[in-house]
């Protein structure tokens, strides 16, 4: 039931005539409360505010004592008032004092009121407060009603903020007073360490025009700023600026899919009808988009309404004509960007020539910007709690993206520290570009094939600034991962024929798809596994749903025309399994014939060694691939049952435990028997005494991180492989849990650079 008064529309109007009074701020909040109870057959209205401490103050009340205004506190998360706080969505209950978490105050006489309706009151998605409807009957709220109380709580917010009402805990944030050294301790979100200042990251428009005059212009400003935003996306779109192409282009798509949906328009437009102006209008719904996120707890789910949300942004940037200045404006040449959470476009929009670290204060390693961050090779760092509310524009900042940490105005002491890792980061950096165009060759002449591992079109540039001789692996999930629906056949082959072009004439292994386990893609149903390392995932996946696999070999097939292409398969534990692909790829090259369409010049099929099983029908396989990849990361926890994402064993085995040492050792043999090249792409060959033993047993071939390639190739052309190899054959056969000790002694002794 909506109220006698008429319902939004009506109360926003007079909310509008109170608010244009010259009046102390107590009156209006005292008439709005009036007003509210009134217009909705309310026998109580209040307004709670927050203060500092994290407490909620009775600030003003139609219906309970007035002797308890300003005087009745509940700590935020406590009563029903707390309640609604902590969880910044709204309660709607008829018998309140039912709920487990009712908690009564005598003071304010609320006894008698069986029902209560409350909403949070926010302010650029925080929660400044909560408002309040009660009734003495067990009265049911309509679903209206709420969002009436939630559209008027907008007008409160502005009100209280206006009048200087809204207090957070300002004793923790480094605001001017403030010069003390402050340590956060987060999550790793991409390595490295940056030395710079904050520039935070506003990407919330801050709306304060909220009562609409009249509806039909606010309707029409909507529908132009809507026009404009998705004209813009258009046009970034259709850029041809590299920057946009690849992923940039995927989240694109995912704006342009959001821009386009018509139940945002519709919920928009049906916010004005309720006396809201545009930019209002969208604020409204971009509330409920922001608290169904932080309901959310599927990841992926998140980065959706993430997306969501910052569109929102942009679309209010267009109506307001406010820039997203940071972005585009005055950023120092040593930025640090802090945000509570961003979209991967949003990071993609800064300057990155700038760019030297990223701090989010929510952001997992799973979180599409973590994956952009990590490619654009800015260390980064997650789940700083309270970073906001600490930092301003401009201080100082130290992240070190190897241990999660963060230092906020650092000491005197830190800052020297850290500019010493700093500078020494420079000059190996220096000196590795120095041997960027020398070939990897040891001291007694071998030469060595150094590639790096790439996924995303930013990993590109990497690869003639590194000197690798190519990519090892193409990790084709990210791009799959990054976007929120699956990528057409167009859009993969455009990136993949982005990839070669970028790659030049290097060769490029492009790895077929490798989702499940922990690679989930936000659009594709997936089923709860008790081991999902183990479970559904890779070439299962797609050999159980071939439709994938096909339209990806197409894909691949369509953008290597006229070129050397390389594939290879994910996770295969035995022949068969790599038979069944193989003649996929068949297929879809005789596909190719029958349409008359051009071919690549060549295709080698390859397959991932990561099952252990599969080493154990070598003398099958090998005859009928044209090479291996050792994935080492899996290989060695299905080798020794050893989860790699456990802290508590991932370390425990590795390739210095002589069994490794020995398994692989054995590997190379056979392929040499079979003439079959063999690589190794896992994270193990991206680390110089690791990457000196897996020369030792026999590889010429290693795939890596891009960072990794000027210190391996440092060890390489220092070291003398034939020797090693020698002083190696007494390893093997070790009854230690780790050769790891003997290897660098051997790499010290002999001067190998380490
Ligand atoms: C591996 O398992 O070693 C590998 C390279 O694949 P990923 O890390 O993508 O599972
Ligand atoms: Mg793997």
């Amino acid at each position: 039931m909506v109220g006698a008064g008429g319902g939004p529309r009506v109360l926003l109007r007079h909310l509008r005539e109170v608010m244009a009074k010259a009046e102390s701020s107590q009156s209006r909040l005292d008439q709005v409360t009036h007003l509210i109870a009134q217009n909705m057959v309310a026998e109580v209205c209040s307004i709670y505010l927050i203060q500092p401490g994290d407490e909620l103050e009775l600030s003003a009340t139609e219906g309970l004592k007035p002797s308890a205004v300003h005087k009745t506190r509940l700590k935020v998360g406590t009563g029903l008032v707390g309640d609604i706080a902590v969880h910044a969505r709204p309660l709607n209950l008829f018998d309140a004092q039912a709920h487990p978490n009712y908690a009564y105050r005598p003071e304010t006489g609320e006894e008698v009121y069986k029902s209560l309706m409350g909403v949070p009151i926010l302010r650029s998605g925080r929660v400044v407060g909560v408002l309040v409807v009660q009734n003495r009957t067990m009265r049911h709220y309509s679903d209206e009603e709420i969002e009436t109380l939630e559209t008027i709580a907008m007008v409160v917010a502005e009100l209280a903020a206006a009048a200087d009402m809204i207090d957070f805990d300002e004793s923790a944030k480094g605001g001017e007073g403030e010069v003390q050294p402050h340590y956060i301790e987060g999550v790793v979100l991409s390595d490295g360490v940056a030395l710079g200042h904050a520039v935070l990251h506003e990407p919330r428009v801050h709306v304060t025009r909220l009562i609409a005059e009249d509806d039909d212009v606010e309707a029409e400003r909507l529908e132009k700023a809507v026009y404009e935003l998705r004209s813009s996306i258009d046009r970034m779109l259709s850029t041809s600026d590299l920057s946009h192409a690849g992923e940039h282009r995927e989240v694109l798509q995912a704006y342009r899919m959001f821009a386009n949906d018509r139940g945002w328009l519709k919920r928009m437009l049906e916010a004005i009808k309720t006396g809201l102006t545009a930019e209002a209008a969208v604020e409204r719904v971009q509330n409920e988009t922001h608290a169904r996120m932080m309901r959310q707890t599927d990841p992926y789910l998140r980065d959706q309404l993430h997306d969501l949300d910052d569109l929102a942004n942009r679309l209010l940037r267009h109506l307001t004509g406010v820039e997203l200045s940071s972005a585009s404006g005055d950023l120092p040449d040593d930025a640090i960007i802090i945000a509570r959470n961003m979209g991967p476009a949003d990071l993609l929009d800064y300057d990155k020539d700038r760019l030297r670290g990223l701090v989010l204060e929510e952001g997992s390693a799973n979180a599409h910007v973590a994956i952009v961050a990590r490619a654009l090779g800015i260390a980064a760092v997650g789940r700083a709690q309270g970073v906001l509310e600490r930092i301003e524009d401009g201080e100082a900042v130290i992240v070190d993206g190897d241990t999660g940490e963060l230092y906020l105005r650092p000491s005197q002491d830190i800052v020297e520290a850290y500019s010493e890792k700093a500078r020494f980061r420079a000059r190996r950096q220096a000196q590795y570009k120095a041997i960027r165009h020398d070939p990897a060759v040891t001291l007694d002449g071998v030469r060595v094939e150094l590639n790096i591992n790439a996924g995303l079109m930013v990993d590109l540039p990497h690869l003639p600034e590194s000197g690798a001789d190519g990519i090892g692996l193409f990790r084709t999930e990210l791009q799959f991962m990054i976007a929120s629906k699956l990528p057409s056949l167009t859009d993969q082959i455009e990136l993949y024929s982005d990839v070669l072009a970028a790659a030049e004439s290097k060769p490029v292994v492009f790895r077929t798809l490798d989702i499940g386990g922990d690679k989930v893609l936000p659009y594709m149903q997936q089923s709860e596994e008790e081991n999902p390392a183990l479970g559904w995932r890779a070439i299962r996946i797609a050999l159980d749903r071939p439709a994938l696999l096909r339209h990806q070999l197409r894909a691949l097939l369509t953008a290597g025309k006229n070129q050397d292409l390389r594939l290879m398969f994910p996770m295969v534990a035995e022949v068969a399994e790599y038979e069944q692909a193989r003649a996929l790829v068949d297929k879809e090259l005789a596909r190719l014939e029958k349409f008359g369409r051009p071919r690549p010049r060549s295709v080698v099929v390859g397959t991932m060694l990561e099952v252990p099983a599969l080493f154990w029908q070598f003398e099958t396989l090998l005859p009928k691939v044209d090479f291996i990849s050792i994935g080492s990361n899996d290989l060695m926890q299905f080798l020794y049952a050893s989860d790699r994402g456990n802290p508590r064993v991932a370390d425990r085995y590795g390739l210095f435990s002589p069994g490794a040492l020995t398994f692989l050792r054995q590997v190379v043999i056979a392929c040499k028997k079979h003439d079959v090249p063999l690589s190794l792409c896992g994270e193990m060959a991206g680390n110089p005494l690791e990457a000196m033993a897996l020369l030792g047993l026999g590889l010429r071939q290693i795939s890596m991180s891009p960072a990794a390639i000027g210190p391996v190739k440092m060890m390489v052309r220092s070291l003398d492989v034939g020797h090693l190899a020698g002083f190696m054959e007494k390893l093997y056969s070790r009854a230690d849990a780790s050769v790891h000790d003997e290897l660098r002694a051997y790499a010290d002794g002999q001067g190998i650079a380490i």
